[in-house]
């Protein structure tokens, strides 16, 4: 997914939210990410202001919650978390254990929407 797509998203999530509360304000929005995202804090914080202006997620702090990536590897069978993720490596996701690229993802490409905070 693009990276202004996956914070368009979370921006239309949690605008659709706050109007089910009818709120004036969105003051914080909370986001789980996945560590094999390509997408840095930073990144976010940069898109999200941009696209947030005009709205009334306006000026809302984004706060980010990295989640566990793990793998099963076909080399070696490791089966588990991976710590230490090279953010220029990615995609290539190797086995900690044996160092193979035969792997297979089982968590950490997931964008999950939190929590919001809204002033009414
Ligand atoms: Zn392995």
């Amino acid at each position: 997914m693009h990276k202004a797509t996956i914070v368009q998203n979370i921006l239309n999530l949690s605008l659709e939210t706050a109007e089910e509360y009818n709120a004036q304000k969105i003051t914080e929005i909370n986001v789980e990410i996945g560590k094999l995202n390509q997408i840095t804090e930073d990144q976010l914080n940069f898109i999200f202001n941009i696209l947030s202006k005009g709205t009334i997620a306006e000026n809302a702090n984004l706060y980010i919650n990295e989640t566990d990536a793990s793998i099963k590897c076909y080399n070696c069978d490791f089966n588990g978390q991976i710590d230490k993720i090279d953010k220029e490596m990615i995609p290539m996701v190797l086995c900690p254990e044996c160092g193979s690229h035969r792997v297979n993802v089982l968590d950490g490409n997931d964008i999950i929407l939190g929590n919001i905070t809204i002033e009414q």
